[in-house]
């Protein structure tokens, strides 16, 4: 299988090509698919699987083909449990997005929330952040996710086990309906089972 024949934006499938990129990954390759049709997805992956690229490189291109130019609005939240985890996102967000019109942003607490709010302010298409500063930023009133489009839980299960499910309860609450929730975790437990089912409409599972 290539990225190619995933349907990927042609622009996406470039810039795949100019990382040396060759084949997508077993979890790309299942998930991409259900990330493209908008549909919620569970699933179990380690990383180093490739996880990050098989959320990212869909919801980008969900962006470059619905976002009216020059404009910039969240519709993409990741929530991670650690900041080195959300940097590591964020910088493959910036990478898969090289040279095209999208500007990721990341917001992790022990550091300057001034700054996370400077680079809010020059425009945000994805923004990747930790439970905790979100909230802070929601509850200031100083975040706009009403256009949220995509959320995506990753690695689900270490953020149940450092305590966050309350602060990602009360995110929840704060974000459209209507959106797409995609859940990524590299365990399973009745608690994970739990949680999904109240983040989950009728998921895609996918266990590689
Ligand atoms: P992750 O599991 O998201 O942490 O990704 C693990 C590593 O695999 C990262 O360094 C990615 O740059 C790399 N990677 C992701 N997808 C592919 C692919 N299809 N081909 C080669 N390398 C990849």
């Amino acid at each position: 299988m290539s990225f190619a024949s995933l349907g990927l934006h042609q622009d996406i499938l470039q810039q795949v090509q100019t990382l040396n990129y060759t084949t997508p990954t077993p979890i790309q390759q299942a998930a991409i698919p259900v990330v493209l049709q908008h549909k919620d997805l569970m699933a179990g992956a380690q990383t180093g699987t490739g996880k990050t690229a098989a959320f990212a490189l869909p919801l980008l291109h969900h962006i470059l083909q619905n976002k009216p130019a020059e404009t910039t609005a969240i519709t993409v939240l990741v929530l991670t449990p650690t900041r080195e985890l959300a940097q590591q996102v964020h910088a493959s967000f910036v990478k898969y997005s090289e040279n095209l019109p999208i500007q990721s942003v990341v917001a992790y607490g022990g550091a300057s929330i001034n700054v996370q709010l400077d680079a809010l302010k020059q425009g945000c298409d994805v923004l990747v952040a930790t439970p905790g500063r979100l909230l802070e930023l929601i509850m200031k009133k100083l975040i706009d996710l009403s256009q949220l489009q995509t959320l995506v839980l990753d690695e689900a299960d270490r953020m149940l086990d450092m305590g966050f499910i309350i602060d990602i309860q009360r995110i929840l609450k704060t974000l459209p309906e209507s959106r797409q929730t995609l859940f990524f975790s590299a365990t399973f437990n009745d608690d994970i089972f739990a949680l999904s089912k109240t983040l989950l409409k009728d998921p895609q599972l996918i266990e590689v």
